[in-house]
């Protein structure tokens, strides 16, 4: 409890410094300026954060956020049926689709294998990544995962799914500085490294 005077400002500042990033100053500072400024502005951000809360889904395709039960991206035409660019989350659709350089399909994993934070690959999206190359036309998979560890050994997995099956898998290009994820790449190499993507099985040194 702080000094506040009002247990109800408190309760905001504290749900505010419960967010990433945010700590009590700042929370404290968006507190104060919903409540000086005209009531309307705490009543639409208190009805988007629920609107979004409870009516936003994950496409039933690509596991994209999404208003409807197919995103924009799966149910656009113009986009490539054949090509999937597999992702960790929903943060690198968004660095992907800014660099403007890819015109398929995703499919987002909603998470890399990783053993130390007790993830497994049945905790993922990987059963229905191969279930979608089986059942849909796709000719190309790109895996786009984080060069780390977890990333490889997740694109390592995945090769293992769906080698044999009648497609190209391929990785973006290594060996050019991305940084550990996706969504800190800047646009221009992200976009590059994607149009010089890698067949998968040339990145594997034995
Ligand atoms: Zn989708």
């Amino acid at each position: 409890m702080n000094n506040y005077s009002s247990r109800l400002l408190d309760q905001v500042v504290e749900e505010f410094a419960k967010l990433p990033g945010i700590g009590r100053k700042t929370a404290l500072r968006l507190a104060l300026h919903l409540l000086r400024s005209d009531s309307n502005n705490a009543e639409r951000l208190a009805d988007a954060l629920v609107k979004m809360r409870n009516e936003v889904q994950f496409c039933k395709f690509c596991h994209n956020i999404s208003d409807e039960e197919v995103c924009d991206i799966c149910s656009n035409p113009k986009r490539e049926k054949g090509t999937l660019c597999v992702v960790e989350d929903i943060r690198d659709v968004i660095a992907i689709e800014n660099t403007s350089q890819y015109s398929g399909r995703y499919h987002i994993l909603g998470g890399i294998i990783s053993p130390m934070e007790g993830i497994g690959p049945e905790d993922l999206n990987i059963k229905n990544l191969v279930k979608r190359i089986q059942e849909e036309d796709i000719e190309e998979i790109i895996l786009a995962l984080p060069t780390t560890i977890e990333g490889d050994t997740t694109n390592f997995y995945i090769f293992k799914q769906i080698k044999g099956m009648e497609i190209m898998i391929s990785t973006i290009a290594r060996g050019i500085s991305i940084g550990d994820e996706l969504e800190y790449a800047d646009e221009l190499t992200l976009g590059r490294s994607i149009l010089n993507r890698l067949p998968y099985e040339n990145t594997l040194k034995r």
